[in-house]
């Protein structure tokens, strides 16, 4: 049986995706070798990349004069990346600091230029929350502003883009394909995969191809766009497993329905477990109500010395993962895309019978 994983990353993926691949481990498409074992440079494996382009251009109504990466180290190395890609004529950014992966961010990139750090974290009744946009004391002269979309650690997701006059450059990395976005609105967005994509070592970048004239002399060729963009990324071996089984996904996501019908499902998953945490008084989630992630769901028990018995008891449930992130403990279900309906229901039974069985 498998069981329901609540995985912050690698996280769960879809049953179906899995046993497709399985069933063309061996032997993809009659070709008698596996999709692993196939030149990156064959007409097959370029037929499989170029599919899974198409398909997530269509999740994602991914305007032409965008170009879509299929790289790899990780959104970590994004965290690099983006400032040796715009910081080539003005090596200053603006940037907003929400949670510990815009941190990350951030300290990445001041290694390479002046970043004006934004805190748009505050405390409101009690609650977690983000500073509107319009109260951010942006600078007038930035290359681009990096913010992260959702923060998978705390828990906290904007619920608008914010308006700038710099290109916006967003974090999706666990927040991509679980609602509508309007991809016009970025100049760049960059996930890793292993979140809401596939596998981990793929990493997505959506850029605006108005942007990629500005890259530091010196950044190293695999990082910079532009050759990247020019080569398919393939310019050098790509992740083509990940890649490949990232296409199954987004085959999968356009029989689910697309974007608009798996957001429908997300937000069902996330009322049921956030309503029942509101309602409760052996749960608590520190999250102001309007900035609460759909995706990362933090909560800690009133009780904390029941927090191992509770982690204990729900694997024997079969509900996995659900420790928080080791810098902040407590716990957090992720209910990604491929996590079912079914799967916050059962974990909502557990929590309320170990409410019961412990107050
Ligand atoms: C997981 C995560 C990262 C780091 O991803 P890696 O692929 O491990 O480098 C960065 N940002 C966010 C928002 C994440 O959730």
């Amino acid at each position: 049986m498998r069981a329901y994983n609540f995985c912050a990353g690698p996280a769960a993926l879809p049953t179906a995706v899995l046993e497709k691949a399985q069933r063309e481990l061996l032997n993809w498409q009659g070709t008698g070798v596996s999709i692993m074992e196939m030149s990156h440079r064959s007409k097959d494996y370029v037929a499989v990349a170029e599919k899974a382009e198409a398909n997530l251009r269509q999740l994602l109504n991914i305007p032409k004069n965008y170009k879509v990466l299929f790289l790899q180290g990780g959104a970590t190395l994004q965290f690099s990346a983006i400032p040796l890609n715009f910081f080539g004529k003005n090596a200053k950014a603006d940037y907003i600091k929400t949670g510990i992966w815009s941190e990350k961010a951030i300290k990445e990139a001041k290694r390479y230029g002046e970043v004006n750090v934004v805190d748009a974290i505050a405390e409101i009744d009690g609650k977690m929350a983000i500073l509107p946009a319009e109260s951010w004391p942006l600078s007038t002269d930035a290359s681009y502003v990096h913010y992260c979309e959702n923060e998978t650690i705390g828990g906290l997701q904007f619920k608008t883009i914010p308006q700038t006059t710099a290109p916006l450059v967003a974090d999706l990395s666990s927040s991509i394909l679980s609602a509508p976005i309007d991809v016009s609105q970025f100049g760049l967005i960059y996930a890793g995969a292993q979140k809401n994509i596939g596998p981990a070592g793929l990493t997505i970048v959506i850029v605006r191809d108005d942007l990629l004239d500005q890259a530091k002399p010196e950044i190293p060729s695999l990082l910079k766009y532009a050759n990247q963009a020019a080569n398919e990324s393939m310019l050098n071996t790509p992740a083509t497993y990940s890649w490949y089984l990232a296409g199954l996904v987004f085959e999968w996501l356009l029989e689910q329905g697309g974007v608009d019908a798996i957001y429908q499902q997300n937000l069902a998953k996330a009322k049921c477990l956030y309503d029942y945490i509101d309602q409760s008084d052996f749960y608590n989630n520190p999250i102001a109500p309007a900035h609460r992630s759909l995706m990362n769901v933090p909560f800690t028990l009133v009780n904390e010395s029941l927090e191992a018995l509770f982690l204990q008891q729900a694997e024997e449930h079969h509900l996995l993962n659900l420790a928080g992130h080791r810098s902040v403990g407590g716990m957090r279900a992720s209910i990604y895309n491929a996590v079912p309906l079914e799967a916050v229901q059962a974990l909502v039974e557990f929590m309320d019978k170990f409410a019961q069985a412990h107050r």
